[in-house]
């Protein structure tokens, strides 16, 4: 019989996408368990609509929803929903997709990216390309079209989205001779939810990760790189349509860039980093409502950093641009507490420098789902299975993303020629030797980790039955 399973949260919303989660949901359900999703955006509709003016497909950051299952759900599904901009997944994060049973619907929706990423100086002289194997693509997709098609497979088998349903806290009960053990959240609106286990994928200001590890002071960390996604649409024709689907543009003297892909349909999601102050307030990715005046003056900043001016022009035509605070969390060495983990940024957020965010989330979905699917009546055992698989990779990836981002800050010249040469050696290397950068099969780690199980004895899972 399959597990009552309480997933907060799913839904992609203005703060960043909920994609762990709604793929968590999907997968679980497919492997016989009963997964439902809790939201903390409040979604108020009428007669299928958002209370709130539709932008369309390149528009603000509201969202019309649709019904996904009016018998299973208390709330609504995006339907076309306009969060702001584009997200690039690898082959790791693919593979999940694949096996879900929605990569068709992705790549036909999306940009699939199996040629070359150009990483350039932000002037357009050439660094270095790496030449993606064929095996080894990439997909570029709005986050909306993603969701819309992986809420709508989720929808499908039953699946249950509960909005406006914030974490507050939660309580476990220990087994007993006559109890299972179980979860029971607590939402703000004062309602509960009782479950065999709770997954977190409350994204990088994750709540549960406060509860579960209190005074691990642990914050999200503020990187110093303020940004703008933004969204253009080019018209047939536009040689940039065809030109390569990821490309990179940055002065690593004073830590600028910008960033440009194809996510399909002659949309190009871009996104501008500039080095700033922290912001006083938490953004929420909600696009500019002065426009075209923001279009106008980011174009300019990128004219005096010198940016090629087809780059200047497609960020002055743009149809939307929201501001973007890049943060890191610390890697730690624990995710879970009992029947309670975390999943996703909630886990393991990291700053974007190698685009890694998501398919990390897509790996931690496929190991767990792999796992409670294979040992439905084991979730304790498939927790610290999923743990042990997780963490050192998620951690070495964090690692490289940091490394990464320290590159693309040089104090002198001799510092960036240096770098520029590492990176061109870089790009000869994976060309040459025909290198899969993102090869990893979730399938295979679990079962490199049964071997190891099967070899040592089991360590006991944490466990902490106080009120948290
Ligand atoms: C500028 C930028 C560009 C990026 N580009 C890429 C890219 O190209 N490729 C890539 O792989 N990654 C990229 N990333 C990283 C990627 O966006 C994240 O890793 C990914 O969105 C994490 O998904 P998530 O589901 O874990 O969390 P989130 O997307 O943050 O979702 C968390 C969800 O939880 C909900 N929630 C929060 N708190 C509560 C609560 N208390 N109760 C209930 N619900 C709650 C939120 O409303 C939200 O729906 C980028 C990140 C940034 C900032």
């Amino acid at each position: 019989m399959g597990l009552d399973i309480i997933i907060a949260a799913p839904r992609n919303t203005c703060t960043g996408g909920g994609i762990a989660g709604s793929t968590l949901a999907l997968g679980l359900a497919q492997a016989g368990h009963t997964p439902t999703i809790y939201e903390r955006e409040e979604v108020r509709i009428s007669e299928g609509l958002l209370a709130m003016p539709d932008f369309g497909a390149v528009g603000g950051g509201a969202i019309l929803f649709r019904p996904i299952s009016r018998q299973n759900s208390s709330c609504y599904s995006p339907g076309t929903l306009a969060p702001p901009t584009g997200v690039m997944i690898t082959a790791n994060g693919l593979q999940v997709f694949k096996n879900f049973g929605v990569w068709d619907a992705i790549q036909r929706e999306g940009q699939r990216a199996n040629r070359n990423v150009y990483m350039n100086r932000i002037d357009g002289t050439p660094i270095t390309s790496f030449k993606v194997a064929d095996d080894d693509e990439h997909v570029c997709i709005m986050r909306s079209t993603l969701h819309k098609i992986i809420n709508a497979a989720a929808g499908e088998l039953g699946v249950r989205f509960v909005c406006g349903k914030r974490l507050q806290s939660f309580t476990q009960t220990a087994r007993s001779e006559t109890e299972k053990a179980s979860v029971k959240v607590q939402f703000a609106d004062g309602t509960s939810a009782t479950g065999d286990l709770l997954i977190a994928a409350d994204g990088i200001r994750s709540k549960t990760r406060e509860l579960l590890f209190p005074g691990a002071n642990d914050k999200p960390i503020y990187t110093g790189t303020r940004g703008f996604l933004g969204l253009t649409r080019l018209e047939d024709g536009d040689p940039w349509l065809t030109k390569s689907a990821i490309s990179f543009y940055m002065n690593t003297s004073n830590r600028t860039s910008v960033n440009m892909m194809s996510v399909g349909n002659n949309l190009i999601s871009w996104n501008v980093a500039d080095h700033q102050e922290e912001p006083a307030e938490v953004d929420s990715w909600v696009p500019y409502a002065d426009f075209p005046r923001e279009a106008e003056r980011l174009a300019a900043l990128l004219e005096s950093w010198n940016a090629p001016k087809d780059i200047s022009k497609i960020i002055g035509n743009a149809h939307r641009i929201s501001p973007v605070t890049i943060y890191d969390r610390k890697s730690i060495e624990s995710w879970t507490v009992g029947r309670v983990t975390l999943i996703g940024d909630a886990a393991h957020g990291m700053p974007p420098h190698l685009g890694q965010g998501t398919s990390m989330a897509l790996e931690d979905v496929g190991v767990l789902v792999e796992l409670l699917r294979r040992f439905p009546a084991e979730p304790d055992r498939c927790l610290r299975m999923y743990e042990a698989i997780r963490i050192p990779r998620t951690t070495k990836i964090a690692e490289q993303t940091r490394q990464m981002g320290a590159s693309q800050y040089t104090k002198s010249n001799m510092q960036r020629f240096v770098g520029e040469l590492g990176l061109k050696f870089l790009g000869w290397v994976v060309n040459t030797f025909d290198v899969r950068v993102y090869e990893y099969d979730y399938i295979l780690e679990v079962e490199k980790q049964l071997k190891i199980e099967s070899n040592t004895a089991a360590s006991p899972t944490k466990w902490n039955k106080d009120e948290i």
